[in-house]
Parts: structure tokens; C-alpha cells; sequence
């Protein structure tokens, strides 16, 4: 069948932050590069970021710097990360943030001109580079202006069906026009994923419509490896009310900006939730975390300690989750977080998205009283495994970078360190695309091969054709409840054994649901092949979980509390076995001892 065919050297799929910053980096190149997403030009799901891009910038507190950084970025993966990512995005993240500057983005300032650097969990330093709590919308912003300016071509609201593996390389992809259900051709020297995170195949969540793990599942399915696929990040603040808003975020900056976690009894039950290797990094005291606060507030370098809320992620969400469970809730089944004993102007200033989230949403003035929180599903750190330097992945002609790949964050990933992930590793997947595109003798090829089009567009319409069968949306509520209840904060052996029972019939469910009504704009046809992509990454998720036999950052087993050593020195990897899926565990990307003394001094 001859279809609509769009030719380049590289094609990226996905226009959130990583995306567009291979786009830069490929155009800039000089080669030929198409954009696909599933929405529109700015809006994807990156737009949503909030409290800011981690830099050791240094412009608030001079002693910061790239080592900290990789320290911090280190232990708050528990040394599960990738090392040599960690290093190039503590090392790089500096001038990405500088570039992005001189590109146009208008950072909140210092008193003398200088980018404002927010603190957030697990940052040693105030760190976070931000624009209020609307940096992702600026980041977006910015890339756009530049990557339009260097003449990107972009094709909106295209769902990427398949990847297509010619001679075991990737020369290309196959999808539809969400606009009017028709198939489009996409081949392509070397093609960069750039297609984010997996939030919806959890009943409550802070990722946007788009993040259905496809990319992960195209990737899967064309014989990449993923790797960490066990460490779902639950972000400890998202609204509990009202229902319909229920998972949305309440951004980190909160905390950093001063926000204090209490239960219904009035306790700040932060300091009980403390590791104790790492109390000494925290307030020991009201007293100790207000003078922080105020010292943050008058813009000074300070001596003393961060408050116990900006403990990391995994732990704060546990606190919650404890806290809600031994029967300290709130009222709607969350705890409070209060920053209204800062003066209402500075709350305001400080967190315009948040003040107006609170008031529109839930009829909440956060400037006079707390805020009900509870956690949300919110980041991913496993994905694509993808070598540090080129982001390379398993399969040749295949990139990845941004939520998709895995690597950078380990077991948990610090708050600000996906938006300098986007700009450092998007930089490096376009960067290494476009060298292996350039390399690669000719022009790109023309078309996609004959048969591997047939097949793809057949299997698209193919739920059209069938007289009768399931609706999408229940599956897909179905899948949301078990991943939600099974595979959670807490995990345990019968649970993710029951989760993987569940999804094997999923799977088999999923090859007799039907899609009625018309090709154009079809939700349910969309969700027909992203529930493929949701079902590969939660099988992913819940093999993984069931492997490690430890709690480790965001992986917490019930029936294995503690961390051990053994699975120090070990990621486990998935990947596709005829049509099974094997996990195994594979060792973990060496630290090297130039960098193991900076991480040393503080285990
Ligand atoms: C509410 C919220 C606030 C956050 N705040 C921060 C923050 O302050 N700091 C921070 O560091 N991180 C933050 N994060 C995390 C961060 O925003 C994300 O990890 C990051 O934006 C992901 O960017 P990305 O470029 O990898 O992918 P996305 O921005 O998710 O973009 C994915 C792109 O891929 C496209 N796509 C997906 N599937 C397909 C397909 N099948 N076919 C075609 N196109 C496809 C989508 O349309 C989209 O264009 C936040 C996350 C959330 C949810």
C-alpha cells in the first residue's frame, strides 16, 4: 500500500524537552530531521514541570559544585545509577542551563542579576534554576522558539505505531494522523525515542494524557533491553481533593520554598522518618529548619540545616503513606502541608501556580491555611537502557533519551534532575543520531520496506474489524486499579505474582477489544495501542519488582524491608524472549574510584 512518507535523516519521536533539544542538536548538525508527537507543539508533557532544572550554578551558594551534585545525585539513587551518567549531567548541566539562557529562557533572579537557584529534597545546595513554579513551561517555551528558529519540521498529533527493524537496525517508524486516522511512513537514518514516562497506567498520577510508556514499549518490542523498571517514583504531594483532581501536583518547591508536612494530630512527622545516616543533613529543630527558611527568604548563604520535609522523595512518601494508613490522615486521606506562615505576598511570588491550583481546584487559600496532600505516581527511573555518552541503546539506529531511558537517576530520582537530564542527554542522543546519520553512506531511505508497512497498517485497523468485542476503558481501568493496588509504595512477593497473573490475561483480552466510530480524533483507538505500551511497561514493572529481593529508593518489599549488598552491584534488565518477557539481573555500570571519592565521605 503507498502511504504518506516522510523521509530524514533523523527522526525523533516526542517534542518534550529531550526531544527538542536532539532536534537543536541534529539540525544544527546539518541534517534533515523530523519530529513526531502525539499532541500539539508545546504542549507536551514536559510544559507540566514546575519547581525547576538542577545546576550546580553556585549563584546562591558558592559552595556548590559539579561533584556535589554527582554526590547527591549518586546517594539519592542509592548508588544503583549509572556513574558516568551521573557524572556528565552534574558536569554539563551548568552550561545547558547557561545556553538555554542565552537562547531566551527568563530565569527568576538573585539580587545582582544572577539565575535564582531554589532548593529542593536531596540537594545539598539550593540548586534549582527556576521561572515560579512554571519552569517547564519556559524550558518548552524557550526549545521551541529554537528549534523552530533552526527549522525543525515537526508532525503533530501522530501516534507512533511500530518501529521498523531492517537487517537488525531501526530505519524508521510507522503510526497514524490522530487528525484523520490515516497511516504515515517516517524512515530515517537513526531514530531518537524521546517519548516520556508511564503515569498512566496507574489509577492516580501527575503525568499528562501522553505518558502511556510507548516509547519504552516500541523499543521493547524492536529488542532493546529495559533496565530499573522496578523504580516507579511516587511523588509525595499530589492533591487528594476533590476527587476529580485527585494525583494532580503539588509541586516540590513548596517544600523547598518552606512548607511543613503535619498529621491530623499536629506532628511535623518528618524528623521520625529520617535515615539515620543521613540525619545530620537535616534541621534538628523548629527552630533550626525556621532559620533556614529565613535565611533562604533574605537570599543568604546559610549555616544551618535543611528542614526533615526536604528529606528525598521515596522516603517523604512513605512517611505519608504510613502516616495515612496508621489512621494520622487527613480529612479527604492525605496529610497537610502548610506554607501559610510565610507572608502572603512572598507565597504568592513564589508559587503563582500552586496559589491558583489551590483556590481554582479545591476553593483553598494555601496563603491562609494548609493544603491536603497524598502521593502520586510521577516519574519512572527505569526505561531504555542507553549507553552514557552517545545514548546508545541496545538496538543499532536506536536512541533514547529523557523519561524513556534509564540510567541517570538509579533507584530514586532527585527532584530538578529530569529537566537538566532532558537538556544534557537530548544534547548527546541528537548529537550521536546525527554523526551515525551523517556516517551512514547516501541519503535517508525512501520508504519503509513493502511488507513491514502491510502488516503494521493492517494490525492498526484491526480493531475496527472486529464485529464485537471489549471496550478499551475498562481494560484500561482495570490495569490502573491492579498496578495502583499491587504493585504501589509497598510491594510484596503474593501481590506481584497476583499483578502478573492479572496482566497475562490482560494481554490476552487485549487482542479482542473493539473500536467503534470514526478514524478521526478516536480516543479509543489511541488508547487501543497505547494499553499495548501500558501493558509492556507494567508487566516490565511488576517482573522487576518480584526480582528484587530487597527495598532499595523507590522499590520498598514488604517481605524484604532492607537494602542488601548483593543487590548493591545489580540493575535487573527485561527484555523480549520469543513472546515472553525474561528479567534477569545484569551488573551494575562500575564506579570508578576517581568518582567514588566524592561520594564516599558521606556513604
Ligand atoms: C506535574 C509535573 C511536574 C514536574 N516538575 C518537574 C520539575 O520541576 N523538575 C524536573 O526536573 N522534573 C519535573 N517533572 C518531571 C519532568 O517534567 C519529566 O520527566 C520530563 O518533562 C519528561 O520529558 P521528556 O522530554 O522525556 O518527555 P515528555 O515531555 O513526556 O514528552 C514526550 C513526548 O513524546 C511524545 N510521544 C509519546 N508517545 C508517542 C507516540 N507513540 N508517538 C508519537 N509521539 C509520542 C509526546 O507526545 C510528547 O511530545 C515533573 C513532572 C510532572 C508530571
Amino acid at each position: 500500500m503507498v502511504i504518506e512518507t516522510h523521509p530524514h535523516d533523523v527522526l525523533i519521536i516526542g517534542a518534550g524537552g529531550a526531544g527538542l533539544r536532539a532536534a537543536v542538536a541534529c539540525i544544527e548538525a546539518g541534517l534533515s530531521v523530523g519530529v513526531v508527537c502525539k499532541s500539539l507543539l508545546g504542549k507536551a508533557h514536559t510544559v507540566m514541570a514546575e519547581g525547576g532544572m538542577a545546576a550546580s550554578l553556585a549563584n546562591v551558594d558558592d559552595r556548590d559544585g559539579w561533584t556535589t551534585h554527582f554526590r547527591d545525585t549518586m546517594v539519592g539513587g542509592y548508588r544503583l545509577n549509572n556513574p558516568r551518567m551521573a557524572e556528565l549531567h552534574a558536569r554539563e548541566a551548568p552550561d545547558r542551563v547557561r545556553e538555554l539562557e542565552g537562547w531566551g529562557a527568563v530565569f527568576d533572579r538573585t539580587s545582582d542579576g544572577r539565575i535564582l537557584q531554589r532548593p529542593f529534597g536531596g540537594h545539598t545546595y539550593p540548586r534549582l534554576a527556576h521561572v515560579g513554579d512554571r519552569t517547564g513551561l519556559e524550558l518548552i517555551r524557550t526549545l521551541q522558539d529554537r528549534s523552530v528558529a533552526v527549522g525543525v519540521q515537526v508532525y503533530q498529533e501522530v501516534i507512533i505505531t511500530r518501529l521498523s527493524v531492517r537487517g537488525g537496525r531501526v530505519d524508521g517508524a510507522i503510526g497514524y494522523r490522530r487528525i484523520d486516522g490515516k497511516p504515515m511512513a517516517f524512515p530515517a537514518k537513526a531514530v531518537v525515542l524521546a517519548s516520556g514516562g508511564v503515569g498512566r497506567a496507574f489509577a492516580v498520577t501527575s503525568n499528562s494524557w501522553e505518558s502511556a510508556g510507548d516509547g519504552q514499549a516500541l523499543a521493547y518490542r524492536a529488542g532493546a533491553e529495559l533496565i530499573d523498571m522496578e523504580f516507579v517514583q511516587f511523588h509525595p504531594t499530589g492533591m487528594v481533593h476533590p476527587t476529580g483532581v485527585k494525583g494532580l501536583l503539588v509541586t516540590e518547591a513548596v517544600r523547598g520554598e518552606g512548607g511543613i508536612l503535619r498529621n491530623s494530630e499536629g506532628e511535623r512527622f518528618m524528623y521520625r522518618y529520617l535515615p539515620e545516616s543521613r540525619r545530620d543533613e537535616y534541621a534538628a529543630s523548629d527552630d533550626e529548619a525556621r532559620a533556614w527558611v529565613d535565611d533562604l527568604t533574605e537570599g543568604r548563604q546559610t549555616k544551618h540545616h535543611r528542614p526533615p520535609e526536604l528529606s528525598t522523595r521515596d522516603n517523604v512518601a512513605r512517611a505519608i503513606y504510613t502516616e495515612v494508613k496508621e489512621g494520622r490522615g487527613s480529612p479527604h486521606g492525605g496529610v497537610f502541608l502548610d506554607i501559610s506562615y510565610l507572608p502572603p505576598e512572598r507565597v504568592r511570588a513564589k508559587l503563582p501556580s500552586m496559589y491558583e491550583q489551590f483556590k481554582e481546584l479545591a476553593d483553598v487559600d494555601i496563603t491562609a491555611g494548609p493544603m491536603e496532600v497524598g502521593p502520586t505516581m510521577h516519574y519512572i527511573m527505569g526505561g531504555i537502557r542507553v549507553d552514557a555518552d552517545a545514548a546508545t541503546t541496545t538496538v543499532p539506529g536506536l536512541y533514547a533519551a529523557g523519561e524513556v531511558a534509564a540510567g541517570l537517576h538509579g533507584s530514586n530520582r532527585l527532584g530538578g534532575n529530569s529537566l537538566t537530564d532532558l537538556l544534557v542527554f537530548g544534547r548527546r542522543a541528537g548529537e550521536a543520531a546525527a554523526e551515525a546519520a551523517a556516517a551512514a553512506s547516501g541519503t535517508a531511505p525512501q520508504e519503509l520496506d513493502p511488507r513491514f508497512v502491510d502488516e503494521s497498517i493492517a494490525a492498526m485497523y484491526e480493531p475496527f474489524e472486529r464485529p464485537s468485542g471489549e471496550d478499551p476503558n475498562r481494560l484500561h481501568e482495570e490495569l490502573q486499579a491492579t498496578m495502583s493496588s499491587l504493585v504501589g509504595i509497598f510491594r510484596e512477593e503474593a501481590d506481584l505474582r497476583e499483578a502478573i497473573d492479572r496482566i497475562e490475561g490482560y494481554k490476552e483480552r487485549w487482542g479482542g477489544l473493539r473500536v467503534t466510530g470514526p478514524r478521526r480524533f478516536n480516543p479509543a483507538w489511541d488508547l487501543y495501542f497505547e494499553l499495548r505500551s501500558m501493558l509492556i511497561v507494567s508487566e516490565a514493572i511488576a517482573r522487576s519488582a518480584l526480582e528484587r529481593e530487597e527495598s532499595r529508593g523507590a522499590h520498598s518489599r514488604l517481605d524484604f524491608p532492607g537494602s542488601s549488598e548483593e543487590w548493591d552491584k545489580v540493575n535487573v534488565a527485561v527484555s523480549r524472549d520469543g513472546e515472553g518477557m525474561d528479567a534477569r539481573t545484569t551488573p551494575v555500570v562500575e564506579l570508578p574510584a576517581e568518582l567514588a571519592e566524592y561520594i564516599v565521605a558521606k556513604g
